[in-house]
């Protein structure tokens, strides 16, 4: 185990003040659940940890405005059996319900959970000092000493959004089903606070895959605000995985509609699993505008979602899984739209 510092201010205030007095190596921790195992692997090497759980007042479910308002130390579970959340957006429910085991989404956070970083196999079993032993390049671990992935065991990779650098899959849940309902996260700072859309929290890989997301140094997420939305009630979060529970997406699509009749008005569509950030399928959301919701249309707009995938050796078989995926998941939503 590697020595660090530990502090737990009392507030959001105190523990960017801390974080910023820390300088290099600071890291702020909440549940825990996955930053323990990284430092485990030592891969996460925290020089000073700022405990934020102490912080008080920074866990409301707030539902009854014109918007949902989580912030952030709110725990998953929590958040996943709030009676409106699962009456109004089952979409937000099940992404919570099946990102994790019961215990971690006790746990959990939901600020947190969005800051999960990738399950890559080269990522995580490369550092040194762990079981396996070996040492595989992997950019975003160590920049610039290459990708284990490309070439190698890719079955799990992204086959959208992915560089020459890096190919790993962003592994969450709830952050595609917030990128589907336009979410946004206020994150207080050193210069104050700010919003930042959910789509715009996470980057793509590019050269730098060591950069996953566009927080400043310093800056904690303090609540996630989702716009309240009539196509939250006729929604869903579709997984499909190795084993049904406890895993991470081979393939995941994030679905809420506006409906007349049987013809969709306005599609949303995020995809998990599949891409190197939580994903917007906007050319199927376009496709499907002004259309009636068919076997035929479901599946055309899950080929639309696709369309600009690439394959590497062993994950060619996730392009049609997720359109399908898509398609079953428009086709779920459609039906609790005519309930
Ligand atoms: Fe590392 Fe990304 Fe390559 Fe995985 S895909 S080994 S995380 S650089």
């Amino acid at each position: 185990m590697r020595p660090f510092t530990y502090a737990r201010p009392e507030s959001a205030a105190a523990a960017v003040r801390a974080f910023m007095a820390a300088g290099a190596g600071a890291h702020y921790i909440a549940g825990g659940t996955s930053l323990y195992d990284l430092m485990k692997l030592d891969i996460e090497k925290p020089q000073h940890l700022i405990d934020v759980t102490t912080i008080r007042g920074l866990d409301a479910i707030e539902t009854n405005g014109e918007r949902l308002r989580f912030e952030a130390l709110a725990p998953m579970s929590a958040v996943a059996t709030d009676k409106v959340v699962l009456r109004d957006y089952p979409i937000l429910a099940e992404a919570l319900w099946k990102a994790a085991s019961q215990q971690l989404r006790n746990m959990a956070t939901v600020g947190g959970n969005l800051l999960q970083r990738t399950r890559c196999l080269y990522f995580r079993n490369g550092a040194g000092g762990t079981s396996v032993g070996n040492t595989y390049p992997c950019n975003k671990r160590e920049p610039g000493s290459g990708c284990a992935a490309i070439g190698g065991l890719d079955r799990g990779q992204a086959v959208l959004g992915q560089s020459s650098s890096c190919t790993a899959v962003s592994p969450g849940d709830w952050p595609v089903a917030l990128v589907a309902l336009d979410a946004y996260v206020e994150v207080l700072g050193a210069g104050g606070s700010r919003a930042i859309p959910i789509a715009e929290l996470y980057r793509l890989p590019g050269s730098t895959p060591n950069l996953e997301f566009t927080l400043q140094p310093g800056e904690m997420i303090t609540a996630i605000v989702v716009p309240k939305t009539k196509a939250g009630r006729h929604s869903t979060y579709h997984k499909i995985r190795d084993r049904e529970s406890y895993a991470f997406a081979l393939a995941s699509a994030a679905v809420a509609l506006d409906m007349d009749g049987d013809t969709v008005t306005r599609a949303r569509i995020g995809l998990g699993g599949v891409a190197t950030k939580p994903w917007r399928a906007t050319a199927a959301e376009a496709l499907l505008a002004g259309k009636p919701l068919t076997p035929a249309t479901a599946l055309a707009a899950g080929h639309a979602a696709f369309a600009d995938a690439k394959a590497g050796q062993h994950n060619g078989f996730k392009i049609e899984l997720g359109a399908r995926t898509v398609a079953d998941a428009l086709t779920i939503a459609a039906a609790r739209n005519r309930s």
